[in-house]
């Protein structure tokens, strides 16, 4: 059967549809500027590219577009929007009531909104993408799949902050995680090339993009992961500062006579690689500088695999042993120098990598040598894939 999967964002929207019999990719696109002008990018699967500039005032008329083009006599990859068996929707933030994938009814709606408050730029977009899809198919089943729902698994050591207990209680202050399906699909994936299953293995899955965390999954089940509340927590992001002292906070208000907003703001938009180097957020930029002699694009690489080796030490800590490490995401996917220089990281661990195999870009490998103790990996993401799977299971 064939499943939509709609990622929508406050301004664009991604989508895919996929075929969950062969899992292949029928056709895929982007809208963007939705609510500017509009941008449609459509690519039917063996056919040309087709980019449109359609008005696109809101979410329902990028949907629309987006159906128009699935069913197009000459770009569409479908006859009509029967061939549509259910709409899978990403859902970032589905608080502690979502621990899995779960058909949408108006009762889960009103529990996503009641999530709005953790996410306030992401969930209210993909509750617009929501009722836009039921607007515009009425009646045919939808699916929200939750970034979080994977680490609902973590005990409460891992999950709780040491703050007064009554702001968990009251408000939901815990850490929640996220990119949980892309955690998911690796770490399944992992146990698959390993030939072992999940409940056999210790899997310590790196998502290196953009947004970066990492997880640890003992025996299939996540147990610990790297982003809190929200995504600001963790890991040296593109644009994000990760961890560090909360002091900070109020130390930069003062000095800079800036509100609170303000600073969340430099945390999360002007921080990270970008901030720390000054020169961007896209890692080959940095990379370029620092090989050019500028010492604090050098340092923001440093910073970024420091803190990843750090939380491979605790997170092997925390399982009481690692036997695979995979790296995923746009950089952990495509950047063999930043995998060797964080494993160069984990002698103590019997890890070593194999200079040849880590040549790889984008594709599945093993990249540690024979005789190293935890198995490296290289495992490309697929976050729409696993979306169309769960949303096909619960059919
Ligand atoms: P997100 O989904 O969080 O936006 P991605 O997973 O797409 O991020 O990763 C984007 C990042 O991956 C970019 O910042 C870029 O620096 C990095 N990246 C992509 N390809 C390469 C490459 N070939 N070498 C190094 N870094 C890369």
């Amino acid at each position: 059967m064939n499943i939509l999967v709609i990622n929508c964002g406050s301004s664009s929207l991604k989508y895919q549809l996929i075929d969950s019999a062969s899992e292949k990719v029928l056709a895929k696109g982007l809208c963007e500027r939705i609510g500017i002008d509009g941008a449609l990018t459509h690519q039917p699967a063996g056919k040309e590219k087709i980019k449109l500039t359609p008005a696109m005032p809101d979410h329902t008329v990028a949907i629309k577009l987006v159906l128009e083009q699935l069913t197009d006599a000459q770009n569409g990859v479908v006859k009509s929007l029967d061939e549509i068996s259910a709409v899978g929707h990403r859902v970032v933030h589905g608080g502690e009531k979502f621990t899995s994938s779960c058909i949408i009814t108006d009762e889960v709606i009103k529990e996503i909104e009641a999530c709005n408050v953790f996410a306030p730029l992401h969930n209210p977009a993909c509750l617009i993408g929501i009722n836009a899809c039921k607007e515009l198919m009425p009646g045919l089943p939808m699916v929200a799949v939750f970034d979080t729902a994977f680490h609902q698994t973590m005990p409460a050591k891992a999950y709780l902050y040491a703050l007064p207990h009554e702001y968990y209680e009251k408000y939901g202050i815990r850490r929640y995680g996220f990119h949980g399906t892309s955690h998911q699909f690796v770490s399944a994936k992992t146990a698959e090339i390993l030939g072992k299953k999940p409940e056999d293995l210790k899997i310590i899955v790196c998502h290196l993009g953009n947004g970066a965390s990492l997880s640890a999954v003992k025996y299939g089940k996540c147990i610990d992961t790297s982003m809190g509340l929200t995504p600001l927590e963790g890991l040296v992001m593109g644009t994000r500062s990760g961890d560090l002292d909360p002091a900070i906070l109020e130390f930069i208000a003062n000095q800079e006579n800036m509100t609170l907003g303000e600073v969340m703001d430099i945390l999360n938009k002007k921080s990270g690689v970008y901030g720390l180097s000054g020169v961007s957020s896209d890692f080959r930029d940095v990379k370029a500088a620092a090989d050019e002699g500028n010492k604090w694009a050098a340092y923001a690489l440093e910073v970024h695999r420091y803190r990843v080796a750090k939380y491979i030490g605790a997170y092997a800590a925390a399982m009481n042993g690692v036997d695979a490490i995979a790296f995923t995401a746009g950089l952990g996917e495509n950047d063999g120098e930043t995998r060797a220089e964080i494993c160069g990281y984990l002698g103590y661990l019997g890890a070593k990598i194999d200079e040849e195999r880590n040549r790889v870009h984008g594709e599945e490998a093993i990249i540690s040598a024979d005789d190293s103790k935890v198995k490296l990996l290289c495992v490309p993401t697929n976050e729409e894939l696993m979306i169309a799977r769960n949303t096909a299971a619960l059919l």
